[in-house]
């Protein structure tokens, strides 16, 4: 039978890349909804080549910008547009799974009507693990909604538990590629310019992650996804730098076995996964050559060059409503870097700073969790206009 998708987030690079998987199977895959805010000229390439029935963007602009161009067509489609818009799509009787590649938190309502709508959901974005963990993957559980990780470690670590006891797991080695600054010292990251951070060694991405990449953020934010995705504490994740990005992670059981999961670094493979689970299908992309390869390399991170996976950890270790001011900050003063408000090695400091302002809240509630979300946005805004105008 033919698994109808809705890629919500279509045009970002997970998003584009999740096209190339389905259009891979005709006979497997097809759309039935796709996504953006405004990049509207990708949507429209995609909408030609795949004629999906569900449609949606930002706002009413970018649906009028859209809709003069579809006009030329003649095929049935429900164009959606906001918040709203994705809330309805989802409901649609039509969609088997959704591909959630939105990026930052603005996946998290989107998600959790999702799992209301008892929609499979194969998960790109991590941001909305990271701020409402517990409350996502409990909903999910109550739905018996199925959330298939597609970042690669996240997939990486799914694969190795597969049909094990995950009450005999020691501990987890999350692997992370160290980013384009791994061998740096903090003086020379001072006045890093946004085209290096962009510049990522082994994945080529968006600028929001490449920015977290850079900073480690975005392995701190993989910490807290892995611990809500397979209920591990923290204590059990060793993140280890790995530059070669052929391990995408590995588990340890109590006797000491470890088991990895190893491909070229190709996003492909994990979005192929997990939209095709439990089955394999087989890929286009090239095989590993160890003879070429020779040697695999690991590292203990810097925390010192490196403060933002730090804060991640303590962030963890406190849970509440720690992750999500984490999230906000973060987000705000990437942002910032981005639109030359503020310097690389600033980023950590307006975050630490946000973190150590919050009354944290255990056990939150949602709601709780989206005014930690704003307070923190806020904060974060006001450190850097501060800072700025020194
Ligand atoms: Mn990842």
């Amino acid at each position: 039978m033919i698994q109808r998708i809705a890629v919500l987030g279509s045009t970002g690079s997970v998003g584009r890349n999740t096209l190339e998987v389905i259009k891979a199977f005709p006979h497997k895959f097809c759309v039935v909804g796709l996504t953006t805010n405004s990049r509207i000229d990708i949507l429209y390439q995609q909408i030609r080549d795949f004629q999906p029935a569900l449609i949606a963007v930002k706002d009413e602009v970018a649906a009028r910008r859209l809709e003069q161009r579809l006009n030329l067509k003649k095929y049935k489609y429900k164009l959606f547009v906001g918040k709203e818009g994705l809330k309805e799509i989802v409901k649609d009787k039509r969609i088997d799974k959704i591909l959630l590649a939105i990026s930052g938190a603005d996946a998290l309502l989107p998600l959790l009507s999702a799992i209301e709508n008892k929609k499979d959901i194969a998960l790109a974005n991590k941001e909305a693990l990271v701020m409402a963990g517990r409350i996502i993957i409990e909903k999910a559980k109550r739905n018996k909604v199925k959330i298939l990780p597609v970042d690669s470690e996240a997939s990486a670590i799914w694969q190795c538990l597969e049909g094990q006891d995950k009450k005999k797991l020691k501990n987890i080695y999350l692997t992370a590629s160290g980013g384009p600054f791994r061998r740096m010292q903090r003086s020379q990251l001072k006045d890093i310019s946004i085209n290096r951070v962009l510049k990522h060694p082994r994945w080529k991405m968006g600028k929001k992650i490449s920015v977290d990449s850079a900073t480690l953020m975005n392995k701190g934010f993989e910490v807290l996804e892995i611990m809500s995705l397979f209920n591990v504490s923290l204590d059990k994740i060793k993140v280890v730098i790995h530059p070669e990005a052929i391990i995408h992670s590995m588990v340890e059981f109590i006797d000491g076995s470890i088991l990895a999961q190893l491909s070229v670094t190709d996003m492909r493979l994990p979005i192929q996964y997990a939209l095709s689970y439990p089955r394999r299908l087989p890929s286009k992309l090239p095989a590993i050559d160890f003879f070429r390869l020779k040697a695999l390399h690991f590292e203990k991170p810097n925390l010192k060059h490196f403060p933002c996976l730090e804060l991640a950890y303590q962030a963890g270790l406190k849970m509440g409503t720690m992750p999500a001011v984490l999230n906000a900050a973060n987000d705000i003063s990437v942002n910032a870097f981005l639109e030359k408000k503020l310097d690389f090695v600033s980023i950590p400091v307006v975050i630490e700073k946000v973190l150590s302002r919050h009354k944290n809240i255990t056990n939150p509630d949602l709601e709780n969790i989206l005014s930690a979300d704003s307070w923190a946005r806020d904060e974060a805004k006001e450190l850097i206009a501060r800072l700025d105008s020194r």
